[in-house]
């Protein structure tokens, strides 16, 4: 029988250079898996808590030297001589070490480098890709990419004020060429801006900042870059927002600082109508403020049949706020990242609870990013059809879009593009 051998942590660097944490499963029959953790900025509140050191001596309090004790002096000597191979097992002794709510005792970011560390080194273990091992015996498909080209928020303060403007090319029959068309529009977007004598200085997740005077603004520029580039906006390619609200949120008003305005959440729906009627917009993440509930529903009231209306930050990966969000019919789709609940068993749970209300689900990165490719296996194995991973720039993006031109290219023929079809959901609600 194949067991868990030795479980090692260090601190390693994210893309923005803080410290975050790496876990290294070896296995009896001495499969290696490994697993790096994210990390975000608009980190929502409902979160699962990533534990820093807070001591100030060392990486301004971010160090996770506490997180790697964890995991290697409590959650290892439970886990040594344990299956790899039940997943959902290991996760829930993983959670109940923890036994806090929010994984505050031992920290999301110990538990989720484990609990990923060890899945990829059973697949190992098998001989298999993760993808496949995950995904045994599903018909798989690619998803689309949601390509985040220009930044702004808190991932490029000196730009807009929403935080994410993505290309989402659909009209394409395989991933490769979704990505061709992702890479030449960025390209493009760079020679517009440069044109308009706008900055290509770039943001946290490799899309360009310039300092704009409004959101309108971006959007026209974005148009501009995908048509120019060779390809028609609204049908080859799509735009998205994430808008992150909650940082925008004072006093129960949404504050465009840019533009100079404040909006109650019913004047935020109307601004968004006008750019949804104004521009090829398929999607919206965090239109509202993450505990705003009453301004989702009115959005989604507005928008939902129209479109993909997102929850990160509102939701949280976490079933009980999405449960929350299907009761209402507060959104139509969830953004997956695995560390805003910590273990690999409550993000596919988070997941399927989305798909049985038929919502529409992307697989996320994070802001803090590292070579981890692990989303891109996610992705493919649980066919979400969508993954938000970046700009195809910088390698800490650029690395989970590649995993994924290698998996279709293994795949061959017996995956599918998830293409345009992606957002059919929406015609059923
Ligand atoms: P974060 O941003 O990783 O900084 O939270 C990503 C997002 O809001 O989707
Ligand atoms: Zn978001």
């Amino acid at each position: 029988m194949v067991t868990v051998k030795t479980i090692r942590s260090r601190e390693v660097l994210d893309s923005r250079s803080n410290p975050t944490i790496e876990v290294e499963i070896t296995l009896s029959d001495l499969s290696v898996g490994t697993a790096i953790v994210p990390s975000g900025a608009s980190t929502g509140r409902h979160e699962a808590v990533e534990l820093r050191d807070g001591d100030t001596s060392r990486y301004f309090g971010k160090g996770v030297l506490t997180a790697v004790r964890n995991v290697e002096d409590i959650l290892s000597p439970q886990l040594i001589g344990r299956s790899p191979f039940e997943q959902t097992e290991i996760d829930v002794t993983l959670k109940s070490l923890d036994g806090s709510a929010d994984k505050s005792r031992l920290g999301a970011n110990s538990l989720l480098g484990v609990s990923l560390a060890i899945c990829r080194a059973a697949a190992a273990s098998c001989g298999k890709e993760l993808y496949a091992y995950l995904g045994d015996g599903k018909t798989l498909t690619i998803p689309v990419p949601m390509f985040n080209i220009l930044n702004g928020g808190k991932h490029a303060e000196q730009s807009t004020d929403i935080q994410e403007f993505m290309v989402v090319p659909v009209g394409f029959p395989r991933f490769k060429e979704a990505l061709r068309a992702g890479a030449e529009i960025y390209q493009q977007l760079k020679k517009v801006l440069g044109a308009n004598s706008y900055s290509t200085n770039v943001g946290d997740e490799g899309g360009f900042a310039p300092n704009l005077p409004t959101n309108a603004n971006a959007l026209e520029l974005l148009v501009q870059a995908i048509e120019q580039a060779g390809y028609q906006p609204g049908k080859d390619v799509f735009l998205a927002l994430d808008v992150a609200a909650s940082e925008l949120y004072r006093d129960g008003r949404y504050v465009l600082d840019r533009e100079g305005v404040s909006y109650s959440y019913g004047q935020m729906v109307d601004f968004y109508t006008s750019l949804v009627d104004e521009f090829p917009i398929i999607s919206i993440e965090d239109g509202m403020a993450e505990d705003d509930w009453e301004g989702w529903v009115v959005l989604m009231e507005k928008l939902g049949k129209r479109i993909q209306l997102v929850g990160d930050d509102l939701l949280t990966t976490n079933p009980d706020r999405i449960q929350h969000a299907i009761n209402l019919s507060a959104a139509n789709a969830l953004l997956v990242k695995p560390n805003q609940i910590g273990t690999l068993t409550e993000t596919l749970d988070a997941m399927s609870l989305a798909r049985e209300a038929n919502w529409g689900l992307i697989m996320s990165h994070r802001s803090g990013e590292s070579e981890d490719t692990t989303i891109a296996d996610l992705a493919v194995a649980t066919s979400t059809g969508q993954i938000k991973a970046g700009a195809p720039a910088r390698s800490d993006r650029v690395a989970k879009y590649n995993r994924l031109l290698r998996i279709e290219e293994q795949l061959g023929s017996t995956s599918t593009y998830a293409g345009i079809g992606v957002y059919d959901y929406l015609k059923g609600r």
